[in-house]
């Protein structure tokens, strides 16, 4: 594959600012490194986060997106696992130390000194992207370029998101507040695993509702509406620290209310008697690359399928602005090249 010398890139110089087209020299990868043709990056409500100064410390001027569906166009040393030509998927974990506690207890997750993409490391937003190997992911059979950019995130984390609600085997009863790109997906697992999907959407938003409805979810309402029966775990997606109350006091005894989101506005104060009874309040953070083997083996097999809004490159201000107002079914993507 013939590669030109310079790319377009959507670049954010300043945070509360709009991302800028620029045309940049394409990065060139490093041992360890692959260089990827990017096809299409899903767009993510962190991105939101990081362009609003809510997550410290970001890379300026940074490309944003860690959704990258790409193909392999060349590699530096000791890259092994990838051929030239191989369709890879590249998420938010970019790199870790492997030497902190958390990395030596299997929580790399929770590493001391990790490495963000789209956030410390330059993201997907680009016609091409470098990213470390020991992260990436080969893409599942059967999907579509932009159909497989929201399984990096919106699946991945959600999983994760997902799995920590559900420890508890019988758990049947599910709720999901915020039914955007995550909820979309892990409606379609829990769906699969015989559970009961609750969606509870901004209040009003009808056709957040439906589409929940639609995709096979036995009740949907307002985030402020009482479901019709106990929950027995929910999944907080949407960055709303009020909703935390109202989801345990909609979760029953023993209960998990998990927020998956990486930033959430201030939580109320609550009376004790709500959190009572062994329930549990917890955050999920980032991911491990199991989580991603093990999320990418069952997506195929379900299979879960992704509904996408697709934007050109140029027009990823506009995406952000739709994922900012409510407006995106599903997730938003970024569709780049063939
Ligand atoms: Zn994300
Ligand atoms: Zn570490």
């Amino acid at each position: 594959m013939k590669i030109s010398q310079n790319m377009k890139a959507l670049v954010l110089e300043k945070i509360r600012k709009p991302l800028k087209l620029m045309e940049l020299p394409i990065p060139r990868p490093n041992s360890g490194q692959i260089l990827i043709k990017v096809h299409a990056c899903g767009v993510c409500r962190t991105d939101l986060h990081i362009i609003d100064g809510d997550l410290p410390n970001p890379k300026l001027p940074l490309i944003l997106g860690h959704q990258i569906v790409g193909t392999v166009v060349a590699a530096g040393d000791n890259v092994r696992g990838f051929e030239l030509g191989h369709k890879v998927g590249v998420p938010w974990l970019g790199y870790t130390d492997g030497t902190c506690p958390y990395c030596r207890s299997g929580r790399e997750n929770l590493c001391d000194n990790p490495l963000f993409t789209g956030y410390t490391i330059d993201g997907g937003y680009a016609q091409y992207a470098v990213a470390n190997h020991e992260y990436c992911f080969a893409i599942p059979e059967g999907y579509s370029n932009v159909e497989a950019a929201p399984l990096l995130c919106a699946g991945l984390i959600g999983y994760r998101s997902y799995r920590l609600a559900m420890r508890d085997g019988d758990a049947k009863r599910l709720g999901i507040y915020g039914f955007g790109a995550a909820a979309h997906i892990i409606t379609q697992i829990a769906l699969y695993q015989g559970k009961e999907v609750y969606a509870f959407t901004r209040p009003g938003d009808r056709k957040a509702q439906e589409f929940a409805l639609r995709l096979g979810a036995v009740w949907a309402g307002d985030s402020n509406q009482k479901p019709p029966k106990r929950l027995d775990a929910a999944l907080i997606f949407a960055p709303v620290g009020a909703i935390i109350p109202i989801a345990l006091r909609a979760t029953s005894k023993g209960g998990a209310v998990v927020s998956g989101g990486i930033h959430m506005s201030e939580i109320p104060s609550f009376p004790y008697n709500i959190l009572w009874e062994e329930r549990v309040i917890r955050s999920v953070a980032n991911m491990t690359r199991q989580d991603g083997e093990e999320f990418l083996r069952i997506a195929p097999m379900i299979p879960i399928r992704t509904e996408v809004t697709t934007y050109p490159l140029e027009d990823a201000n506009k995406a952000l602005d739709s994922l900012r107002r409510g407006k995106i079914e599903g997730s938003a993507v970024l569709n780049i090249s063939d």
